[in-house]
């Protein structure tokens, strides 16, 4: 539980102070996840990277100031640029890349809500934190409004809208042949996900978009969070299980009757993330869904 706690909370304290985060002190690691698959964590949301005889695709580029050393990461796997870019959702932690690898020749490819997302001023309603539009060169090129399919790199690429999640623009990312999993923040691995309520995500579209998922991939699948390290089906499921149990509580709390603040004050997150702001922020979220 403590683990979980401390996830949650640094979730949002690194979310609350990106306007002062000094990027020159954040390094870029390299994960390999198949022999032409690798994880690349610096900071912001976990990138895909496929290389091989086709070129370059990734999935997510995190933030503009880190485009340099990510470039960089990527060049010393492969001498091929990067040809495409998959954003899992607009958010700036996934997406605030876009306009430098669009410059730099990559086509940037999502989901069509996502797209319109970023044609616009938005605010990140986790932190309140405003994300310009983007201009022409940083918006996808490309867009897919169910499903998509690259064939690269010897893998059948699908790309997955499971509904209104995490946002209303979510981009799962599954290598078929390699059997590895990008899901955004769809999964992520801390405590209470952030959905984004206001931008149209919803608590019960992540528990069924979850449950489509995990039909999709199976128990050798190698998942790619949008946050935190490696996992495997079982972890998306258990995370599933707790969106659930959570919701159970909620709603019979409503059903009693239940404000609310009774409901903060009560122990409807136990067992997964400690009382703080972080949590109440979340529980009243979740509240005005089922309320
Ligand atoms: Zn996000």
């Amino acid at each position: 539980m403590k683990r979980i706690t401390v996830g949650l909370l640094g979730a949002v304290l690194a979310s609350t102070s990106v306007f002062a985060q000094d990027f020159s002190q954040v390094n870029i690691t390299t994960i390999p996840v198949t022999d032409n698959i690798y994880m690349l964590q610096g900071s912001g949301g976990n990138i895909g990277v496929s290389i091989g005889d086709d070129g370059t695709f990734i999935v997510d580029d995190q933030f503009a100031p880190l485009t340099g050393k990510i470039v960089e990461a990527i060049a010393a796997l492969t001498d091929k640029p990067v040809d495409f870019v998959v954003n899992s959702h607009w958010h700036y932690d996934h997406s605030d890349g876009n306009e430098n690898f669009g410059k730099a020749g990559a086509y940037i490819v999502a989901q069509d809500n996502s797209r319109h997302r970023m044609e616009t001023d938005q605010v990140v309603s986790l932190n309140g934190r405003e994300q310009e539009a983007y201009d022409a060169s940083g918006l996808p090129k490309i867009t897919f409004m169910d499903a998509m399919k690259f064939y690269f790199n010897g893998n059948t690429i699908e790309i997955v809208y499971t509904g209104p999640g995490h946002t209303d623009g979510d981009a799962q990312v599954y290598f078929r042949e390699s059997n590895v999993l990008h899901t955004g923040d769809m999964f992520v691995r801390y405590g209470l996900p952030f959905i984004d309520q206001p931008n149209g995500g919803t608590t019960s579209g992540m528990i069924d978009s979850l449950w489509e998922i995990a039909g999709l991939i199976d128990d050798d699948t190698i998942i790619i969070p949008g946050h935190g390290q490696l996992a495997k089906r079982s972890d998306l499921l258990e995370y599933r299980s707790m969106l659930v149990t959570i919701r159970e509580r909620l709603q019979a709390a409503i059903a009693q009757g239940q404000s609310a603040d009774q409901v903060v004050a009560s122990d409807v997150v136990e067992g997964f993330a400690a009382p703080g702001a972080g949590t109440e922020r979340w529980v009243r979220a979740a509240y005005e869904e089922y309320k």
